[in-house]
Formats: C-alpha cells, structure tokens, sequence
C-alpha cells in the first residue's frame, strides 16, 4: 500500500561501537530486548508481560534514534522506522488504515523494533484544546494506543520511540503495557564526550598533539551530534590540506608521484 513507503525496514548495521557513552542505557536495553526474544517461555509462564515500549526522551542529538538501531543489529531484530510528521502530513485520508498498515508490517517482520521518531508531533496532548479533537493528529494516536493494546505478549514487536518533549506527549501513551519505559538520553558529560570523540575519529589518522580529553573537557553543553560535526570539520580541513600538499609536491617536482600523503588530524585542524 502507499503508507508503507514512507516506512523503512531494515536491519541497521550501527553498533555499540558506534555510540560513545551511555554504557547504563545500552546494557539496560540489551537486556529489555534480548530477555525477551530469548526467554519469552519464562514470562508467559509466570503470566507477565516483559516490557516492549520504551520512550527516549533528552535534548537533540544525543543519540536517540542510534541507539534504537543499535539494539536492533546488536539484538538482530528487524527495525522498522516512522518519522511522526511523515505520518500526518503525507497520509492524509485513511491516517488509521495506515497505522495499521504499519503495526502489520511490524508483525511480520518480527522479532522487530518498531520506532517513532519525533513522537511528539503526531502525539502531542490535546487536554484543554477543543479545537483539535477530532483531527488527524487525534485519530493517529488513537489508532496507535489501539493498536500497541491489542499487540499481545506473544509477538516479539518492540515499540520505541523519540521526542525532545516528553511534558507534551499524550499521557495515555505512558500507560503501562504502552511505552511504560522511559530513558533519559542526556546531554554526555565530559567522560562521555571524550568516549564519542574516540569513537568518531576511531578510523581516522590522528596526530599525538591532538589531546582529545582536554579539547573533549572545554566542550561542555556539546552534543553527541555537534562533536560529530567537529571531528568530521577536521578530518575536512585535514584532507584538503593534504591533497594541497600533492599537488604543490607535483608542481614542485614536475612529476605525478604515487606518494600519497596521509591526511592526518592535528590539533589546529580543529
Ligand atoms: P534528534 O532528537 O535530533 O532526532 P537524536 O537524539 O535522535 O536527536 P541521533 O539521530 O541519534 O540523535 O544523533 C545524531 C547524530 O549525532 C548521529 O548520527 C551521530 O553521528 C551523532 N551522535 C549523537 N550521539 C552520539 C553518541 N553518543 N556517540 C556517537 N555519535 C553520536
């Protein structure tokens, strides 16, 4: 059907390598999803659900949506990803067919992740606002809360989703059975600053007088995805300066060697 366009299955190939920092919130999750695709046969026969709705809530660029794929490869599930404005914006007409669609998909691909990113666009709480009952935002989430209950324990879809505003979204998606899990994903703090600039410049030539910790500690209030951009900024500047080094060789020597110069990263290149 046309909804399903907009959704991607996939098995990601992010892993936890990838991630720098939140150690906890990995092992955590590791286990939420594992336990339950290894061991389902222990929770049903004590008559409890484990739990398989997780809400990541934190400040951008922290990691959120990494972490989901990295669960999914490290955890070899299937991911099936939904942006939430794609959802009201592009599907208008049967918005809850297509959530269904959706949850279907799911179904089949299980074991499976199933995540919203930017919840909190199609899930926003419409207490005290009589203007919007009824819309499309409305019937989306309540397809969805539908949907996440009529699930049942036997089907190994794990719901996960994302928001940069967790004081807005609906509190009914918060119930238990629901996204009953909620996961700070803060802001790294200097240890995990410098585990995500160890991360990023893994593959990367690195001069000795760049001392990461140091530049890691003076960027507080960075996120995850600002150091990214920092790192990839130098390793830019590092590669330009290199290939110049080529050419103004060649030049020099009228001949077109086969010396190539490693674009090393030093400390000024930052
Ligand atoms: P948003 O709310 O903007 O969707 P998010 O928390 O989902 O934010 P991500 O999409 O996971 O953020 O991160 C964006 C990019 O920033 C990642 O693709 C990655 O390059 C980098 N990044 C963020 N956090 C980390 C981290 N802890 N370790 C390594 N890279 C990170």
């Amino acid at each position: 059907s046309s909804a399903l366009r907009d959704t991607v299955l996939e098995v990601p190939t992010v892993t936890w390598e990838d991630i720098g920092g939140l150690d906890d919130v990995k092992r955590e999750l590791q286990e939420l999803v594992q336990y339950s695709v290894e061991h389902s046969e222990k929770f049903s026969k004590y008559d409890v659900t484990s739990s398989r709705g997780v809400l990541f809530y934190g400040p951008p660029g922290c990691g959120k949506t990494l972490l989901a794929k990295a669960i999914a490869n490290e955890c070899r599930v299937n991911f099936l990803s939904v942006k939430g404005p794609e959802l009201l914006t592009m599907w208008f007409g049967g918005t809850e067919a297509n959530v269904r669609d959706i949850f279907n998909k799911a179904r089949q691909a299980a074991p499976c992740i199933l995540f919203f990113d930017d919840l909190d666009s199609i899930a926003k709480s419409h207490e005290g606002n009589a203007n919007n009952g009824g819309g499309a935002g409305d019937r989306v989430l309540n397809q969805i809360l539908t949907e996440m209950d009529g699930m049942g324990a036997t089907k190994n879809v794990f719901i996960f989703a994302a928001t940069n505003r967790p004081d807005i979204i609906d509190s009914a998606l918060l119930r238990p059975g629901r996204l009953d899990q909620l996961i700070y994903i803060p802001l790294p703090d200097a240890k995990a600053r410098i585990a995500i600039f160890k991360t990023v410049l893994r593959k990367s030539p690195v001069s000795k007088d760049v001392d990461v910790e140091s530049i890691a500690i003076e960027l507080k209030g960075f996120s995850g995805a600002d150091i990214t951009e920092i790192c990839h900024r130098a390793c830019k500047v590092a590669i330009r300066e290199s290939i110049e080094k080529e050419r103004q060789r060649d030049r020099e020597t009228a001949i077109d060697d086969e010396f190539d110069s490693v674009p090393e990263i030093r400390r000024d290149h930052f």
